[in-house]
């Protein structure tokens, strides 16, 4: 792709100027929506009831998102998909789709790369190559729609990236995939997570979205979050904390406190208390979740009983928690670790 302009990343309003530009009639843009981000079309090709000059004409001056699948692995165990898509230059990212009976629930990426280095995470291993434009996160979507051929009714924004990083195209993605004119899908279920990147969290809460913002906690205290996350030398614990506080009362959005349990690190009961006052202090939900084994770290995941053990206390001090089920176990699991595999 060059700097044409991409039909995919237009909104309706958008999109209707840019056909107007083009002299085509007023119905176009709404036809030609639909077949984008309801029908999923893989290609301008696809889209039959536009006329051939115009298709051509659009192939000539736009270009048209759409990725490709690199790989496809399915769990045995319960049915979760671990896609790799190759992007238009090469770049590769990575997205999961959850089966569950309530709906499919998806979890896409943001970012080739990620700039921000946890070091439980090996997404940021590399650094950051690039932002995703919208159209390529919607594209996350749709081509696993299309390819299961069933609906998705929960977006997770959780996969390599921080969303709130990509800023601008990040917003232009929740409005694009919450418009009736697409996939319409409802911004209470679409989950942005952050690792804590304070002034986007205070900018984001003034746009009063309706979705949940999940902040990837992971550490009561600034020592012990240094420890595991840059972002913690730029903002502090209660800086991060107040954040969450207004995004909640500007919102009416209950924020979720991601927390990972590492054996040893963060899991005692010093932790517990100032965790409860965080928590309390915000409003928060506790999703508790035990930290991915990564191959290049040697953080280690707290025995399955202990979480329960470090749940039920905070449920005593009354927290709202819950433990993340950990899915695909048998397919490479953690975010980031197919495209790491690959890139090795
Ligand atoms: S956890 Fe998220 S923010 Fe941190 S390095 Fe990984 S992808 Fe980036």
């Amino acid at each position: 792709m060059d700097n044409k302009t991409d039909l995919k990343n237009l909104t309706m309003e958008e999109l209707t100027a840019f056909l107007q530009d083009m002299n085509q009639p007023s119905y176009r843009a709404k036809q030609m929506y639909s077949w984008m981000h309801q029908k999923l079309a893989g290609s301008l090709d696809d889209m039959t009831n536009l006329p051939k000059a115009l298709r051509e004409q659009l192939k000539d001056q736009a270009d048209y998102t759409c990725l490709s699948m690199h790989e496809r692995q399915i769990s045995k165990i319960d049915g979760t998909q671990k896609f790799l898509w190759e992007l238009h230059d090469g770049q590769m990212v990575e997205s999961v789709w959850m089966p569950y009976h309530h709906g499919n629930s998806v979890c896409i990426s943001s970012q080739v790369g990620c700039r921000m280095g946890c070091k439980f995470c090996a997404s940021g291993i590399g650094g950051l190559v690039r932002n995703l434009s919208a159209a390529e996160m919607l594209d996350e979507i749709y081509r696993m729609s299309a390819v299961n051929n069933e609906r998705v009714s929960n977006v997770v924004v959780m996969g390599t990236g921080e969303p709130l990083d990509n800023y601008d195209q990040i917003l232009r993605f929740i409005h694009m995939l919450t418009d009736e004119n697409g996939l319409n899908i409802s911004q209470r279920n679409v989950t942005v997570s952050t690792c804590g990147l304070v002034d986007q969290i205070r900018e984001l809460a003034k746009e009063k979205l309706q979705i949940t913002l999940a902040i990837s906690l992971h550490a009561a205290f600034d020592e012990k979050r240094k420890q595991i996350m840059p972002i913690a030398y730029k903002y502090s614990v209660d800086e991060l904390v107040d954040a969450a506080a207004y995004y909640a009362e500007q919102t009416g959005r209950r924020v979720t406190f991601e927390y990972s349990l590492i054996e040893g690190n963060n899991d005692s009961d010093e932790d517990i208390a100032a965790l409860t006052k965080l928590a309390k202090r915000a409003g928060a939900h506790v999703n508790l979740i035990p930290v991915n084994p990564v191959t290049e770290t040697d953080f280690k995941a707290p025995k399955a009983a202990f979480l329960d053990v470090f749940k039920n206390k905070l449920e005593k001090n009354r927290i709202n928690v819950t433990i993340r089920r950990s899915m695909g176990r048998d397919i490479d699991g953690a975010c980031g670790q197919l495209r790491r595999k690959y890139l090795r």
